[in-house]
């Protein structure tokens, strides 16, 4: 098996929506981010991508190229999958946390199970997502952004 880590964060911005796990969250303003900004689904990827030894989701799809605009993060969790298939890699399991003062995100956790388990492959039982809050203390306690990180285990097939 191969062990995977990774984090990531963003800064609020108004007039963006709020989209983590591939769930969007009704809120007074999102994150700021050349792609829709899903911190939970970037820190998922580089934990993927770590963990298969394939370097960072920046180096697959660069925040300079035009093509990622705005782009659908889940669309960029199901290539980083594609790769991993493709290596004979599937996910054992994957453990998520979101770190965020506001909004309360609680009741968007088991949507965002399902989405992310579709998206990698597993059932939803092997996808856990947590949320905390950092007390009110640095970026995320001040409400300037959500961070996330993840870990991941994957399965190496034998041939
Ligand atoms: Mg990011």
């Amino acid at each position: 098996m191969l062990i995977g880590q990774g984090f990531d964060a963003h800064r609020f911005a108004p007039d963006r929506p709020l989209i983590l796990g591939g769930v969007e969250i009704p809120h007074d303003q999102g994150m700021l981010a050349h792609s829709d900004g899903d911190v939970l689904i970037h820190a998922l990827c580089d934990a993927l991508l770590g963990a298969a030894g394939l370097g960072d989701i920046g180096r697959h799809f660069p925040d300079t190229d035009a093509a990622f605009a705005g782009i659908d993060s889940r669309i960029l969790l199901r290539r980083v999958m594609e790769s991993l298939v493709e290596r004979g890699l599937s996910v054992r399991n994957a453990d998520l946390t979101l770190i965020a003062q506001q909004p309360k995100l609680s009741p968007y956790i088991d949507a965002m199970r399902e989405v992310l388990a579709g998206d990698l492959g597993c059932s939803v039982a092997r996808v856990n997502v947590k949320a905390t809050t950092m007390e009110k203390m640095g970026f995320t306690g001040r409400g300037e952004g959500i961070a996330a990180s993840a870990a991941v285990l994957l399965n190496e097939s034998d041939d």
